[in-house]
């Protein structure tokens, strides 16, 4: 009998950009800041460590690594309540691009420290290995049977946007992306025909006048390049701060009405398989 392949999981633990936001109008897409888990077999990848993370749950026998694309903050910021780490015989594996003249090792260390924090990453039980990526052109790397590949996109101090292939399937994360000519056409090529581009739809086109330079993007240019590049489906990330669930559903049927339903807005918990 042939095993059968495990395929991937994506787990939806923070969808919301910038700060988190509590409280019943934001309940459904939730207020906790970007994180997101791909489950492959044992393979538990966690794209950015947002408040979100703090709600997972690893499976004991897990392989777990966590890809940041930056140091901002409402990416860092649930690191120090990762359950992981505060298990013994746990290894983590922590991946990174140098922000500002920091590597992921300084970055992390700068929030975790006092008088910010009071324990380093190092004085948790779990063993954690943080490794440095590159900031220039494209690079390759394996965890386990999934195949890492990462670009540089367009934001303030930078962040890297990955893509996630494994057997014939492929996971595009594009958040905190800001889109211009090049850095578009530098995606567009990048996330060929993947399954699922995961995009940076903070603003509206009328607030992205007012926005421009801050270093995010619009659901409409997300839908133009996820046509362009043949994704079958987006998932637009990184809320508004501000947004309303009802103000998130409002824009979700909308473009669901015009576009298609192969376009949603990531919400809290949500689970899908590719
Ligand atoms: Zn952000
Ligand atoms: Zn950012």
């Amino acid at each position: 009998m042939t095993e059968s392949k495990p395929e991937i999981e994506l787990k939806v633990l923070g969808t919301r950009g910038s700060m988190p936001g509590e409280g019943g109008i934001f309940s459904r897409y939730g207020g906790s800041t970007s994180c997101y888990l791909v489950k492959i077999g044992k393979e538990e990848i966690y794209l950015d460590a947002g408040s979100g993370i703090a709600d997972a749950k690893p499976a004991n026998d897990a392989n777990i690594t966590l890809l940041f694309t930056h140091m901002h903050i409402d990416h860092l910021v649930g690191l120090p309540f990762f359950r992981a780490l505060t298990e013994k015989n746990r290894r983590i594996n922590i991946y990174g691009a140098p922000r500002a003249g920091l590597t992921p090792a300084e970055g992390i260390e700068k929030l975790m420290s006092p008088p910010f924090w009071p324990a380093k990453i190092g004085d948790y039980p779990a063993q954690t290995e943080i490794h440095t990526l590159p900031t220039e052109g494209e690079f390759t790397f394996p965890i386990g049977k999934v195949n890492i590949r990462m670009i540089e996109g367009q934001h303030p101090n930078g962040s890297t946007i990955f893509r996630l292939d494994y057997s014939d399937k492929s996971l595009v994360y594009a958040t905190d992306f800001e889109h211009n000519d090049e850095s578009s056409e530098k995606l567009i090529a990048f996330a060929q025909n993947c399954d699922l581009l995961m995009y940076d739809g903070q603003y509206t086109d009328e607030e992205y006048t007012k926005y421009k330079g801050y270093g995010h993007s619009t659901p409409s240019v997300g839908i133009s390049i996820a046509k362009k590049c043949g994704a079958k489906s987006l998932l637009l990330v990184h809320h508004a701060p501000w947004r309303t669930d009802k103000e998130l559903d409002s824009i979700e049927t909308d473009l669901q009405a015009e576009y298609g339903e192969w376009i949603s807005l990531a919400k809290i918990g949500e689970r899908r398989f590719l």
